[in-house]
């Protein structure tokens, strides 16, 4: 389907009308917290993240400790999450290289940051907006799906295609905001496979609801 010229503005004010106040649901209170916490969140639900990683952090409450922390510990307490072993690994190195190569401290370089196991551009997008309000529009499965119903996005668009394209029509001002917002639509309004159209404002920008 060809794309049209995108005003974005009747999305951006739907999203400000509807998800106000969307931030990260994801729990933390330390960087290196959140960091793991995005990474375990790319193969599942902040919502089964949350489930594990206060007990994960309760129990091993400092990088050094996360350090010394056993393998197989780690690994039964995030079970739940599915894929645990490669995820528990994937913990494990990253709490190795931020205390061996990066003295503790959580980068802000986007290029360090995809040094850490398990952290793409997505997880390092995250990341630096969350922790270090640097502008960023990474795209989940959520974003990815309301992106191609809303025509701002081709069918077989990969994620960092659609993440250039929303940034070229999206002021970037509005990029960490918007992300947010556009996961919690995803989320609670434009879902995957029951979307709420009957009561969705910009359903005439909408390819999905009028096929
Ligand atoms: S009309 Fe339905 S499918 Fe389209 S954006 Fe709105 S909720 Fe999503």
């Amino acid at each position: 389907m060809k794309m049209m010229k995108t005003n974005i503005k009747p999305l951006l004010d739907y999203l400000d009308e509807i998800l106000p106040t969307a931030k990260c649901e994801l729990l933390y209170t330390k960087d290196y917290e959140l960091v793991i916490a995005v990474m375990l969140s790319a193969q599942t639900t902040d919502k089964s993240v949350n489930a594990v990683t206060p007990i994960l952090f309760k129990k091993y409450p400092t990088l050094d400790a996360l350090y010394d922390a056993p393998l197989e510990d780690i690994e039964e307490i995030i079970k739940p999450i599915g894929l645990y072993k490669n995820e528990a690994k994937n913990l494990k190195g990253i709490v190795k290289d931020l205390v061996d190569r990066f003295n503790g401290v959580v980068p802000s370089d986007k290029e360090q940051l995809m040094t850490l196991p398990g952290v793409g551009n997505k997880t390092a997008g995250v990341i630096r907006a969350e922790i270090f309000q640097i502008p960023d529009l990474p795209v989940d499965t959520h974003i990815l799906r309301i992106s191609k119903r809303l025509n701002l996005a081709k069918k077989d668009d990969e994620p960092i295609d659609v993440e250039r394209k929303l940034k070229k029509i999206i002021p970037e001002e509005r990029w960490i905001k918007s992300h947010h917002q556009l996961i919690h639509f995803g989320r609670y309004y434009c879902i995957a496979r029951s979307p709420k159209c009957e009561n969705c404002k910009i359903s005439d920008m909408c390819i999905y609801k009028r096929k």
